[in-house]
């Protein structure tokens, strides 16, 4: 009984991020294995960096997989960052997994989370019917895959992503606590709760077009959210820039 996280990277920026993901998850003391997909956009320096973290490394290429994803892809071109985010149920040397976006960051132990089914997420802050897919608990199988990419080509994403998708398949999803997958800017956007439950965030999420990688300048000791970003910064310059060559 193998169970890991999972996250995604297609491009450098997002690998830096995973390697940060990454070293917060151990930091915490994770008994758990961490896996990444990675696309061809990701430089060897940065997958060879990914490989001293991660203890499995995948490279997916859905482009030219020649499976049903290829063939989905040809028919929904604007799904192509999520068909291969759907790679992460064929994963079934694992017995149950942690979805995990790239622009994410541990700030507790969160293992517990293993002990949740399929499809366990937190609320969107957009829209709370939702789960947002930047943090799920699944458990691989490739009879759910084939069935998720069925479900993509004929129906497609509400939303033109997975998110969209995935709430789609899963309407009955469990819903999971905001500390598992809170979004960076509730610090400042609903002071009062963060006030009262803010101590008990195990995970926080950089949602949105501005990631940590992007620079330094918004990691401002003395707000919250500033303070989130340089505990990312951190991570980067202690544990993520040394090991690059
Ligand atoms: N992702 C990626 N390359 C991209 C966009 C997204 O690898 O060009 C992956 C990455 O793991 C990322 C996740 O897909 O964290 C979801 O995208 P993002 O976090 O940018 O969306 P947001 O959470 O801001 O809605
Ligand atoms: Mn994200």
């Amino acid at each position: 009984m193998t169970e890991a996280y999972v996250t995604l990277a297609t491009t450098d920026g997002y690998g830096v991020g995973a390697l940060v993901l990454g070293h917060s998850l151990l930091s915490h003391g994770t008994t758990r294995q961490l896996c990444i997909l990675v696309t061809p956009g990701v430089s060897e320096q940065v997958r060879s960096a990914l490989s001293q973290v991660y203890h499995n490394v995948v490279l997916v290429d859905v482009m030219d997989s020649g499976d049903s994803a290829h063939l989905a892809l040809l028919e929904r071109p604007e799904l192509g960052i999520t068909f291969t985010k759907l790679h992460c149920w064929t994963l079934t040397q694992y017995t149950k997994c942690v979805f995990l976006d790239a622009d994410t960051l541990a700030l507790q132990n969160t293992d517990e989370l293993f002990t949740q089914p399929e499809l366990s997420a937190a609320c969107d802050v957009g829209w709370p019917d939702c789960f947002n897919s930047g943090m799920f608990v699944f458990v691989p199988s490739q009879e759910t895959y084939e069935q998720l990419l069925d479900f993509a080509k004929t129906k497609g994403s509400f939303d033109g992503g997975d998110q969209g998708l995935l709430n789609s398949f899963f309407p009955n999803w469990h819903r999971l606590s905001f500390v598992y997958n809170m979004v960076a800017t509730a610090c400042y956007t609903y002071l009062p709760a963060f006030k009262e439950f803010g101590r008990n965030v195990k995970l926080v999420h950089f949602l949105g077009s501005t990631k940590p990688w992007h620079g330094e300048s918004a990691a401002q000791p003395g707000s919250a959210y500033g303070s989130f970003v340089g505990a990312w910064w951190t991570i980067y310059r202690e544990l993520v820039r040394p090991s690059m060559p």
